[in-house]
């Protein structure tokens, strides 16, 4: 049994080694599309923003075999991609040369590549012999029942299993209180029809601010949705950012850029050490013309060969790298990130450095959020405020919450703990998403906010029953 729908569900349910005569279930509100997930969700064909959230890194860091299927299917790719506003407008020269592989595409198409890579190992599955079921349900407990798994799902029904891979996705974003006022949005993501009738030029002045409430990824996804829904020059955007920085572009340039080479030291002592230690060597990188394509391909490659261990031995050390590290190689969409400049420049976004207090209704249908930046509290009102913050590590839901109330997968820090073969404490139970941050004696460097590297570990866990 596999719960979950998303790119690492779907790893579970084609890499698991089945043999005829076995049954596989996948359980997951979009299990009919197997492998999509939040990330890589598809739209109706005729939303306007169907293509208009992009990759965070170029196609050939996403999955090495993604540009040969890119290249294979290029016209209709190409069509997709056009048909965002700025779809055309940054990647000519990569076009020409047919470097698929340097390309920021849409995630919806992603998202297509999984499906058709899920679908045929399903089909391969059922050839042998196995019975594959997708179930369209939530999960909304699972118990133990005298050695086996009692699955309860959304629709009341009960199943059993002999083992379980939950895959039920990262923590939600961090919340700003409870009320949140009429205008403001939870999230982006699946409310993007509400979000473009409250963007129609009568429901909004021209001059009216969508303010988001952080600087994360999903900020680069609200401009790219505001592109697809009003002329360029209606675009007004704040965006409430503590440190006011944000991720750097990945350019895969042509010829690629050699990655770097960590000229480390170790063993350090402690975190600290170990991170000046990375600063003085980025900067002396950086000083050569290294940019964040170079940077983290190299450190990745160091740190997978090495391995945090032998860089700082005491684990209670390690365990405090991967926040702060994650801060050093913070990478984002390179064409959003040219956009958001521009539009910056031109006065049509700004940044404003503050935390959010909490978020309340304010008068005539807008939303006020209070804020505390260098100056002090202040309030801001705005029509449209979304929640824009980065995942709240207590925010599990569920599925990864029941789990650990009752014990079957522990907590460490910030994270969560699986074992090497990403086994609970109970046998014949598998957990991975991106809220993992140790597996086995690995403690990770990086989160594992990362599509490629989520599934190298199932394949390896699956290699390995
Ligand atoms: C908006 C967004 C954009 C991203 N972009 C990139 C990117 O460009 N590149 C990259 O490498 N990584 C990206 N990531 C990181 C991403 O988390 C991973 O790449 C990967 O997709 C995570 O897959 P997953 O299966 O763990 O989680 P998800 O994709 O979150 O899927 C989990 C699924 O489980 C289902 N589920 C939850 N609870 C239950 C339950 N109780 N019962 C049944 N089903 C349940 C949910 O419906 C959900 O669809 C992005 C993440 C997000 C959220």
């Amino acid at each position: 049994m596999v719960i979950g729908d998303g790119a690492v569900a779907a790893a579970f349910a084609a890499l698991a080694p089945f043999r005829t005569g076995d049954r596989l279930t996948v359980i997951g509100p979009g299990s009919a599309q197997l492998g999509r997930g939040l990330a890589y969700a598809d739209h109706p064909p005729d939303a306007p923003w169907r293509d208009g959230y992009l990759l965070n890194s170029p196609a050939g860091t996403v999955d090495p075999a993604f540009p040969d299927w890119v290249a294979e299917r290029w016209p209709e790719v190409a069509a997709r991609k056009a048909r965002h506003p700025r779809g055309t407008a940054f990647d000519a020269d990569a076009v020409a040369a047919e470097d698929h592989a340097a390309l920021f595409l849409p995630r919806a198409v992603f998202g297509d590549y999984l499906r058709d890579r899920t679908d045929a190992a399903l089909a391969a599955h059922h050839e042998r012999g196995v019975r594959v079921t997708l179930r369209p349900a939530i999960v909304t407990d699972l118990a133990l029942d005298r050695g086996r798994f009692r699955l309860t799902l959304s629709d009341g029904q009960q199943m059993q299993a002999d083992s379980v891979d939950v895959a039920t996705g990262g923590p939600a974003p961090a919340r700003f209180g409870a009320d949140t006022g009429p205008a403001a949005f939870e999230q982006l993501y699946g409310n993007e029809a509400a979000i473009a009738a409250s963007l129609r030029p009568d429901a909004l002045r021209p001059d009216a601010e969508v303010l988001c409430l952080g600087a994360n990824a999903a900020m680069l996804d609200v401009m790219r949705l505001m592109q697809c829904l009003l002329p360029e020059d209606r675009i007004r955007m704040a965006v409430l950012s503590p440190s006011g920085l944000l991720p750097e572009p990945l350019i895969w340039t042509r010829p690629r850029g050699a990655p770097v080479t960590p000229d480390l030291h170790g063993p350090y002592p402690d975190a600290a050490a170990f991170l000046a230690a990375v600063d003085a060597d980025l900067a002396a990188h950086r000083a050569k013309g290294a940019r964040m394509a170079e940077l983290r391909r190299g450190y990745r490659a160091y740190l997978d060969q090495v391995g945090l261990a032998a860089l700082i031995p005491d684990i209670d050390e390690r365990r405090r790298v991967i926040g702060p590290l994650d801060r050093r190689f913070r990478r984002g969409t390179a064409d959003s990130l040219a956009d958001f400049d521009r539009l910056s420049h031109a006065g049509q976004i700004r940044i404003i450095r503050a935390n959010v207090d909490y978020v309340v209704a304010g008068a005539d249908r807008t939303t006020r959020v209070r804020v505390t930046g260098p100056e002090g509290p202040s309030d801001l009102s705005a029509p449209i405020v979304i929640n824009c913050a980065g995942p709240d590590p207590q925010a599990y839901e569920l599925m990864t919450a029941g789990l650990i109330a009752r014990g079957w997968i522990e907590r460490i820090g910030q994270g969560l703990r699986v074992g090497a073969g990403l086994e609970t404490r109970i046998p014949g139970l598998r957990y991975l998403s991106p809220a993992v941050t140790e597996i086995g004696d690995e403690v990770m460097a990086l989160p594992l906010y990362d599509v490629d590297r989520l599934t190298t570990y199932v394949r390896r866990a699956s290699r390995a029953t």
